[in-house]
């Protein structure tokens, strides 16, 4: 099978390598879409160093079940499937709280986080558990099912941790793929006002056009606290940072109000921000943050596709194939792009 194998970092090679054999209770899948995520693209290139080679990057895939070990019992050859890029135990403190991601037994499928790393979905087939399979809709497109785990750690942060309620004046900072998907997630849920803030205005534009955003502004304008309340002059309910830069937290911080709930979900470099305590107690804010996904959060995100109230399709600029990769790998480096799939 054609794979696409990081030898080192900037050494993306394209070659071909035996399929591999499912384990007992492993299931091989014929690759059909995968998502082409920042993570992915920060390994090729060197941004994120917790890489061992050689290694198959592609975490968020959908495909076609090609075979089975033995003790399979939910999924058969020809089955369509979501794969869920983190496997986890099921038996752990962390596993039997629903909080899988934070897994002590934890192994990923061509992502970041578990000491353990397996082989990704830029390849044409991957072997992953059969608890990380989900039965693909037969209404969802394989590329919208590929965008699942991003879509789900959007559900995630926003419905599950950051608990949205309808009406909520919302403010999204960074509205990249993922910041997008969070604004389509808030708007299906019903949110009042919904504010994308970025420094790009490929990005404001997306914000309003795919992802119902009420209002964009200019993440290098003066004065952004006093913009928003021109908006909502009773402040935001809710705000989330999907940015990544420190300067996204400290603007997050910078927009509360009593009672505001806040949500880290973007950085995930070591910066630090300063909080005033006594203000954070009379200010009764709330802070979340949520990482990752969980097999409720891929659940819940294949519903939201399945009953058509979130398409995460519409934010797919770019289809490679898996021998275009490079190509790919470019595209992901121009500020002017949403999210890239690559269709091995
Ligand atoms: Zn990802
Ligand atoms: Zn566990």
């Amino acid at each position: 099978m054609l794979a696409a194998i990081l030898k080192d970092f900037n050494r993306l090679e394209l070659e071909d390598i035996p399929i591999p054999r499912p384990g007992d209770d492993e299931v091989l899948v014929k690759i059909v879409s995968c998502g082409f995520c920042a993570t992915d693209y920060k390994a090729i290139k060197g941004i994120r160093r917790n890489v061992a080679f050689p290694f198959i990057a592609g975490h968020e895939p959908a495909g076609v079940v090609a075979g089975a070990g033995k003790g399979v019992r939910h999924f058969k050859e020809g089955d369509e499937v979501i794969c869920q890029p983190s496997g986890y135990c099921g038996v752990c403190q962390y596993c039997r709280e629903g909080n899988s991601h934070y897994c002590e037994h934890a192994y990923t499928t061509g992502g970041d986080g578990p000491e353990d790393v397996r082989p990704g979905a830029f390849a044409e087939y991957m072997v992953t558990g059969e608890s990380c399979l989900f039965h693909k809709p037969a209404n969802i497109s394989f590329d919208a099912a590929a965008l699942t785990e991003p879509l789900s750690g959007a559900w995630k942060g926003v419905i599950q941790k950051s608990e949205i309620k309808i009406g909520d004046d919302v403010v999204v900072i960074g509205t990249g793929g993922i910041g997008l998907l969070c604004l389509m997630v808030a708007k299906a849920a019903g949110a009042g006002r919904l504010i994308a803030i970025d420094a790009s205005e490929y990005a404001r534009r997306n914000a309003i056009k795919i992802g119902g955003a009420t209002h964009a502004i200019d993440a290098r304008s003066s004065n952004l606290r006093q913009q928003v309340y021109d908006i909502i002059p009773g402040g935001p309910d809710l705000v989330v940072e999907a940015a990544g830069p420190i300067e996204a937290v400290k603007l997050m911080v910078d927009l509360r109000r009593r009672g505001t709930r806040w949500n880290i979900f973007g950085i995930t470099t070591h910066e630090k921000f300063e909080l005033d305590g006594g203000l954070t107690h009379f200010l009764e804010g709330r802070m979340d943050a949520s990482f990752g996904t969980t097999p409720l959060a891929m659940q819940s995100a294949i519903r939201l596709m399945e009953r058509g109230l979130v398409n995460p399709e519409l934010i797919v600029s770019h289809r490679y194939p898996l021998s275009k990769i490079h190509e790919a790998a470019a595209v992901m480096g121009q500020p002017e792009r949403n999210k890239v799939i690559i269709n091995p």
